[in-house]
């Protein structure tokens, strides 16, 4: 596996694989990587000839308040774990070259990036969708993989997709849960052993709404409700919790196919997202 921290070094690479016919794949992550991440590098390498995967805790997209300072770095474990994966390219840039001190442009994505997690954060779909458009020309893939875990982020990195013309294919992949149906996150790492055991009743109050909607439940608005006072009655404190259009992430009145609940929920310092597809499209 190439590690490269340079965008020269990455671009080289790049170009070789794809002068040599292969078809380039990326992979976009914060590091400390889990099963999650590797389920998405698994699906760039079956689908794709050259598997970039980008580690890049983006100082862009926290608050002033968040855990940019703590978020999980290991990133020796990384590397290993990537290699053992087969990925073919490790791309590590440094904040400062990301981000120059006159560093003044943004991508803006109106609308999708506004309710939900953009609600709560203010700022943070900025940093995203400006990153992930910087990784997108730095890298020229074919294919960009990500979870669907992170629902409103999917939502807006299609839009810019669509948007701005990148040409490139979004692949996005199911959330990789624990026998407990937690999903993984780099974030669990934070939680005590007594967190994490109440941590599961997270991802029982979104199944439990979906096993509403097959029996017939077809109101959003009660079902957003419902799902905050179970999730308060566990103990979390709630950010939203919203039957959404996943789309356009806009609340729906009723759960129409394609609808999901999407939820954000505190636990002592840690905060967790989570969302569950409601009726299949
Ligand atoms: P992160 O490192 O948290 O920025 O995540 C990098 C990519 O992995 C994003 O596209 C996430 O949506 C995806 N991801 C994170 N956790 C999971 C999970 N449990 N299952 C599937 N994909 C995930």
């Amino acid at each position: 596996m190439i590690t490269a921290a340079e965008l020269g070094h990455l671009r080289r690479h790049v170009g070789q694989a794809r002068a040599s016919g292969k078809s380039i794949g990326l992979v976009p992550t914060m590091g400390a990587l889990h099963e999650g991440h590797l389920s998405l590098i698994r699906r760039a390498r079956a689908e794709c000839g050259f598997t970039v995967v980008s580690i890049f805790v983006n100082p862009l997209q926290f608050g002033a308040t968040e855990d940019l300072g703590r978020y999980p770095r290991r990133p020796e474990e990384d590397a290993a774990m990537l290699a053992r994966e087969g990925a073919d390219l490790l791309y590590l840039p440094e904040a400062a070259a990301m981000y120059p001190p006159d560093f003044s442009t943004a991508v803006e994505v109106r609308g999708v990036s506004e309710g939900g997690e953009g609600a709560v954060r203010p700022g943070h779909f900025r940093g995203v969708a400006t990153v992930v458009a910087k990784l997108f020309l730095q890298v020229s893939p074919d294919a960009a993989y990500f979870g669907r875990k992170d629902l409103q982020q999917v939502a807006v990195i299609r839009r810019m997709t669509r948007d701005l013309d990148f040409p490139l294919r979004l692949v996005v992949a199911e959330t990789v849960r624990e026998p407990d149906l937690l999903a993984l996150s780099s974030r669990n790492a934070y939680l005590s052993p007594e967190e994490r055991r109440q941590a599961a009743l997270f991802p029982k109050a979104l199944f439990a709404a979906r096993d509403r909607v097959s029996a017939g439940e077809a109101d959003a608005g009660r079902l957003g409700r419902d799902t905050r006072a179970a999730l308060e009655g566990a103990g979390f404190a709630v950010d939203y919790a919203d039957v959404v259009d996943p789309e356009t992430m806009r609340p729906l009145d009723r759960v129409v196919q394609g609808a999901a609940l999407a939820a954000a929920i505190r636990l002592g310092k840690t905060r967790l997202i989570d969302n569950v597809l409601l009726l299949e499209p």
